[in-house]
């Protein structure tokens, strides 16, 4: 027996499930070529290693790489496990941030859900671009956060004010920190873009996310660190330089997902 009734709710799964997964191809390109200030829209990409151009059909989101189990079609180097790690994550976080169908059709539903589905794109962004060269650029904190004003309306779950009041609190309290960190050590801890990154998470998730981003990402990367010292024979904790970025993204996902703060009653 079919229930038919089961079958679009099936087949708009699947179309979400897709569209995530070219979304994640595109934040490969956004990925590699934003820090080196080149456009992502042009040229094609191509093999890092021989240069050829790569086709539409080489370039299926998980399948090609399936397909050409890992290897440049032309040249046989290897491609990175990362590229489709972050196609499936993508794919996968897309998903779990899905709302299903709405009832009602209108432009608060369409809005909302992708104003979810950008801000885990920067956030997927974020982490491995910082974990690469350890900086958050501008385009995402900034511009993340100029997109997430200009939908902060349309958000089911907290009020504009309080969206806008948690970006700059969020931003104010970490440039503060920051502050007093760097007065008290005599060195820089956070980076300006961390601090920039809090007032786009605040804009998008209000008080919640900035407390849980906050609160996360201090217990958590302190644990991280300590291990890192360790690893790494730094006497020093404070040494031991660690991208504090997928940790803020890590507590950002965690309430967006969770709502812990409002376990916490924060
Ligand atoms: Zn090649």
């Amino acid at each position: 027996m079919i229930d038919l009734h089961a079958l679009p709710s099936v087949f708009l799964s699947a179309i979400v499930i897709v569209f995530g997964l070219i979304v994640g191809s595109f934040l490969n390109v956004v990925i590699h070529r934003l820090p080196h200030d080149q456009s992502i829209v042009s040229p094609g990409s191509s093999c890092p290693s021989c240069k050829t151009p790569i086709r539409w059909y080489q370039n299926i989101p998980l399948l090609s790489f399936l397909i050409l189990r890992g290897k440049c079609a032309k040249c046989g180097a290897a491609i990175h496990w990362r590229y489709p790690l972050v196609e499936f994550l993508t794919a996968v976080l897309f998903f779990i941030a899905w709302r299903g169908v709405p009832l009602v059709v209108d432009a608060q539903a369409i809005i909302s859900q992708f104003r979810i589905w950008f801000f885990i794109s920067i956030c997927i962004v974020i982490t491995f671009i910082d974990l690469d060269h350890r900086l958050i650029p501008d385009e995402l904190s900034l511009g993340g956060w100029v997109v997430g004003l200009l939908t902060a309306y349309w958000d089911f779950r907290h009020g504009m004010g309080q969206l806008v009041i948690a970006s700059f609190l969020g931003f104010g309290f970490f440039f503060l920190f920051a502050l007093l960190y760097e007065k008290a050590t005599g060195r820089v801890g956070l980076g300006g873009g961390d601090i920039k990154f809090m007032g786009t998470i605040g804009i998008f998730l209000g008080l919640g996310g900035i407390w849980a981003s906050l609160l996360l990402s201090s217990i958590i990367g302190s644990v991280v660190g300590v291990i890192y010292a360790k690893l790494q024979k730094e006497k020093s904790l404070l040494r031991a330089s660690i991208p504090y970025g997928p940790f803020l993204v890590l507590g950002a996902l965690v309430e967006l997902f969770f709502e812990v703060s409002k376990w916490l009653n924060l």
